[in-house]
């Protein structure tokens, strides 16, 4: 099968070596987040180990039924020791949301580019659509068999973090790996179901009201949505709500990229951004201290909405005409 660049023998050894694990992701937990933890989680206790996943807020609710997500610990800080904290997908470790997990070895497990390498051990692989592909290189190297449940959570990674296999990160080894995991029982069609269509109404209303509201510019080839706590009460609607809605413009052919503007219960913007082949959306939230990939980056402002939007609208339009140059 098709391999990425192999798991470090430091960080094999380090497993090897453990008995006492702690797993943890970046806060707000998307399927890679989640998927890539509770697979490591449980190949590390098929290995006979010991590991709790930790992390700092309740997953969300279309999160919340994989297996053995619902024995994650909440908490704002660990206190224990362990021989080692596995940190998945997380470009800092303030971004865990969870203190305590430097009091044990940590160990930086991350593919997204502008990881700062905060580890004891990083291992850092820009080339993985998902995290959880390069768990299943860390499970395969350890000999764990690929269980049901583990596969589930690996293919969980993938699907979510390749867009449902729309972003350009996508690569052979991504679908030997998906083979594998339907080797072992994943049902990709339940799968699909599962985390694409468990909407609640009062999100289908949210999705109505947002794109009634969307404003296109740059000749229709941005989108830009915005939406503000009132929005989200008036639709009986959670910030996990939100999940997934800023894909839906995309699939207007003439758009390239979305933005969507999100005021929080303090005032912060939380921006998100998704875009098609080569618009780098990723360059923008870099500017702004946040990060992601090349078709999907987000980062938070301080600062009212009419203040901040217009310079990130522009910047936009610049990474959109920068893409088309490439556009065969
Ligand atoms: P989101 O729009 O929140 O779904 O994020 C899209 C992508 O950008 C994901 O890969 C996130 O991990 C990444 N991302 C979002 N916000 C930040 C941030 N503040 N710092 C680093 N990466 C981020
Ligand atoms: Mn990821």
């Amino acid at each position: 099968m098709t391999t990425g660049p192999l798991p470090p023998a430091e960080l094999l050894d380090a497993i090897r070596r453990g008995q006492s694990f702690v797993v943890a992701s970046h806060q707000r937990p998307d399927g890679d987040a989640i998927g890539s933890a509770m697979a490591m989680a449980l190949a590390l206790r098929a290995a006979g180990k010991d590991a709790v996943v930790v992390t700092d807020a309740i997953p969300p609710v279309f999160l919340q039924p994989f297996p053995d997500v619902a024995g994650i610990q909440i908490t704002p800080e660990v206190t224990g020791t362990f021989d080692a904290a596995l940190i998945m997908e997380c470009s800092e470790l303030l971004r865990t949301g969870v203190r305590g997990l430097d009091r044990s070895p940590v160990m930086n497990i991350d593919h997204h580019p502008g990881n700062t390498s905060y580890g004891a051990i990083n291992w850092i692989d820009e080339s993985a659509a998902a995290c959880g592909e390069m768990v299943f290189d860390v499970i395969r190297a350890l000999g764990v068999p690929l269980t049901p449940e583990i596969a589930t959570h690996i293919y969980l990674a993938i699907l979510t973090d390749t867009g449902s296999f729309h972003h350009s990160n996508i690569t052979p080894r991504t679908f030997d790996i998906c083979r594998r995991a339907v080797e072992a029982g994943v049902n990709p069609a339940a799968m699909a179901r599962r985390v694409f269509d468990s909407n609640s109404f009062g999100k289908l209303k949210l999705i109505g009201a947002l794109l009634d509201a969307m404003e296109l510019t740059d000749n229709g080839r941005l989108a830009v949505l915005e939406m503000d706590e009132g929005m989200l009460n008036a639709c009986g609607c959670t910030h996990n709500d939100t999940e997934g809605v800023i894909n839906l413009p995309l699939t207007a052919r003439e758009i390239q990229a979305v933005v969507f503007f999100k005021t929080g219960p303090n005032g912060d913007v939380r921006v998100s951004m998704r875009s098609k082949y080569d618009v780098d959306v990723r360059s923008v939230a870099n500017t702004y201290g946040g990060g992601g990939h090349k078709n999907a980056a987000g980062f938070t402002v301080a600062g009212s909405l009419p203040d901040v939007r217009p310079q990130i609208i522009e910047r936009l339009v610049g990474a959109i005409s920068e893409g088309l140059k490439s556009r065969p």
